[in-house]
């Protein structure tokens, strides 16, 4: 369940826990994900506070070939939910000053949807690899080099740093004169 109604836990006594089994489908930037874990939701003295280790996976594009690939997420969530009415009087509370956290809905809903959202983007690689050893495309004729490779000649090697070996070569050889001619 995403959306769990925590009236009871609101009138449980403090540090009481119960733990739910997540396995649903969540719209994960416009794509469906199947999201499967264990979130505990434990009674505090002001909140409820979610913890718990859920598994996704959302569909990405290799930064280094291009093709989409499905890439596991794991979300280690740990948000405080912030009751906005009292559960037995049913009258609005005030909420504190702060802006880290989220608030249970009407009819004492707590909703981990936007949790998932916010932990799904942070969980998200800045440069996706289909795979860590990935080859690319071949940049003359653009094939995708993990399905075949491609009969284009190799490259040849580059003079700039050809020329930067021998150099370095050279530069070892006169310090060991330098050292040889201070003895
Ligand atoms: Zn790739
Ligand atoms: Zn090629």
């Amino acid at each position: 369940m995403v959306r769990i109604n925590v009236a009871q836990q609101l009138k449980a006594p403090i540090g009481t826990v119960r733990n739910y089994e997540l396995d649903e489908v969540v719209d994960i930037a416009g794509s469906n994900s199947l999201v499967q874990g264990e979130v505990s939701l434990m009674r505090t003295d002001r909140s409820i506070l979610a913890r718990g280790t859920l598994q996704t996976e959302i569909e990405l594009t290799c930064s280094r070939c291009l093709s989409l690939f499905s890439c596991p997420l794991t979300l280690n969530i740990e948000e405080e939910y912030l009751p906005t009415t009292d559960v037995i009087s049913d009258t609005p509370l005030s909420l504190p000053d702060e802006p880290s956290y989220f608030t249970i809905k009407e009819h004492n809903i707590l909703d981990l949807t936007e949790a998932i959202h916010q932990y799904a983007l942070l969980a998200t690689p800045m440069k996706p690899l289909c795979r860590q050893d990935c080859a690319g495309l071949c940049p003359t004729c653009g094939c995708n080099l993990n399905q075949a490779p491609c009969n284009c000649p190799p490259k040849p090697a580059d003079p700039h740093w050809s020329g930067l070996s021998k150099l370095v070569l050279v530069d070892s050889e006169a310090s060991v004169k330098e050292q040889k001619g201070t003895k």
